[in-house]
């Protein structure tokens, strides 16, 4: 016991160079751990900003707010900013704070085993498996919205023109006078219908689900404004706090019960941008949802109503069919014809860490752990896989907001924890089963009074229909995040 460890002495794997792997890399050197591998599969970071390259692509998240709380950018160009920008962010962010160095791109991790009290790591480059390394911890910042859905229409794959999902963007497409499909009316669909109304020869877009739509003034940042952000960098803290306190205090508190004030707020004001900027009464009624704002992820847009307004756009209401060679065939025998189908259908929300293989303590498998659906006690640390942070992971909070914080205070929490070991008090660490066990019971009491069950489908709700969302506000999470509870982990001494 109380062996201080040299912070060389530990060494830690990252999986993912998205902006949570970045962030874990940066904050491991900031405490003085230089001994860390990044596993990234791609040739380059950036996570969801490098595989969401759709035309459009932005943050609805203002951009002060999304990004590193010590790196403010005073050259974002707009309130909110495109998606390349961000993308660029992240990779200058990474290439600043000497990450690079630490990375192995192209490289997949496939296996992760905990054996001899550390974790056995298997990774694949292409088809060929590389050798085992071993780490004492592993953080896993793979993403949330990582696995694009595929909708289960019949004849997809008989399409006969180009088709493409919104996650895995063909730049080489070109839209041209094309007729363009799109089914989804999710915030990425919604973006994209943006960029492309008026810009193509004709363009339909399939819903299934009216959605609200919070309007929003994206103001470009003028060059003097810039200036002053550099001058003053004060000034961006100001608008990132300011901005935290609205989503905190508004929207956040609005969605878990605590508001019914701001929720009522988002409901007016949504139906106010309806109603006054839809002028076609039979457009209007088609866009109205059936169900209260923000019960799905609050949409949030600038230029969406006047997109589908557009004389060239077109909405359809009617349930699709099947997909034919030529196009989308509506219930009512329509059959639109296409020469380009985009697929903005969302995400496969509970893979987590999938497909890599994952073996805890005692052989359990994260496929065994999970073979219900995925959990995380505090959604970071599953019991029986020790030295394990799950960043993002199942359960935790998601919404308008940005969740570089929310990954920011848990690897704070899961950095607390690492000394731990550091300090000799154990080598390993895992979340108590029962600490798991009783903390999701309260968490699955507490979606009850939240909007998220108030009469939508959402990627919010589990195959129980149970949001699988942290259903507290901000403040609890930072405030329960703060110092973990030793009392709740399994400690290896
Ligand atoms: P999504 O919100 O899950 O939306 C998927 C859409 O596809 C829905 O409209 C859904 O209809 C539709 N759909 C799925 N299967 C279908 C089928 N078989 N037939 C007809 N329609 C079908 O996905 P997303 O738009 O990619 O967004 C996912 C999340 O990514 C967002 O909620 C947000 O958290 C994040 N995101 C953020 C930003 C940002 O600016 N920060 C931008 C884009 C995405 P139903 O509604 O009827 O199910």
């Amino acid at each position: 016991m109380n062996s201080n460890k040299q912070n060389t002495a530990l060494n830690f794997a990252i999986i993912g160079g998205g902006m949570a792997g970045i962030l874990s890399a940066i904050k491991l050197k900031e405490a003085g751990f230089t001994n860390f591998t990044l596993f990234e599969k791609a040739e380059s970071l950036g996570g969801t900003w490098r595989e969401n390259a759709y035309p459009g692509i932005a943050c609805d998240v203002p951009s002060h707010l999304y990004c590193y709380s010590f790196e403010q950018n005073p050259d974002w160009s707009y309130a909110c900013s495109p998606g390349k920008e961000i993308l660029s962010y992240f990779q200058n962010v990474a290439k600043k704070y000497g990450v690079l160095e630490h990375v192995k791109f192209g490289t997949e991790v496939s296996k992760l085993q905990f054996d001899n009290e550390q974790w056995q790591l298997e990774t694949r480059t292409g088809d060929k498996i590389e050798e085992k390394e071993s780490f004492d911890f592993v953080i896993s910042a793979s993403g949330v919205l990582h696995h694009p859905s595929y909708p289960d229409i019949a004849g997809l794959d008989t399409f006969k023109g180009q088709q493409v999902h919104s996650a895995r963007w063909d730049d080489t497409i070109d839209l041209k006078g094309k007729r363009v499909g799109i089914i989804g009316t999710g915030s990425s669909a919604i973006q994209i219908v943006g960029a492309l109304a008026g810009k193509v020869g004709h363009l339909v877009q399939f819903q299934r689900t009216a959605q609200w739509i919070m309007p929003r003034e994206n103001p470009a940042y003028t060059d003097a404004e810039k200036q002053h952000f550099r001058d003053n960098p004060q000034a961006m803290a100001a608008i990132r706090q300011e901005q935290v306190e609205m989503a905190e205090g508004g929207f956040s508190a609005a969605v878990v019960g605590d508001n019914p004030d701001a929720l009522k707020e988002i409901g007016r004001l949504t139906l106010e941008n309806l109603e006054g900027n839809v002028k076609d009464p039979v457009l209007r009624e088609k866009l109205r949802p059936s169900y209260t704002a923000a019960c799905k992820r609050l949409i949030i847009s600038d230029n969406y109503y006047k997109a589908i307004q557009h004389r060239d756009t077109e909405l359809v209401t009617t349930s699709i069919e099947a997909v034919e060679p030529a196009g989308v065939r509506t219930t009512d025998g329509e059959l639109h014809e296409l020469d380009v189908l985009i697929l903005a259908t969302g995400f496969k929300v509970d893979q987590f860490m999938r497909p890599m293989e994952v073996v805890g303590r005692n052989g359990v498998t994260l496929e065994q752990a999970w073979s219900e659906r995925p959990s995380a006690y505090l959604s970071v640390s599953v019991p029986q896989f020790p030295n394990l942070a799950l960043l993002n992971g199942p359960n935790g909070p998601v919404g308008n907001f940005s969740l570089i914080d929310v990954a920011d205070i848990q690897l704070d929490y899961f950095m607390k924890m690492v000394e731990w070991v550091r300090e000799g008090d154990c080598s390993a660490f895992s979340a108590k089963s029962q600490a798991a066990e009783s903390n999701e019971a309260e968490r699955v009491e507490a979606t009850k009074k939240t909007v998220w069950v108030s009469g939508c489908d959402s990627w919010y709700l589990d195959d129980r229909g149970i949001p699988a969302v942290w259903p507290w506000s901000m403040a609890r999470f930072r405030s329960v995040m703060e110092k973990p509870n030793k009392a709740d982990f399994e400690l290896v001494v």
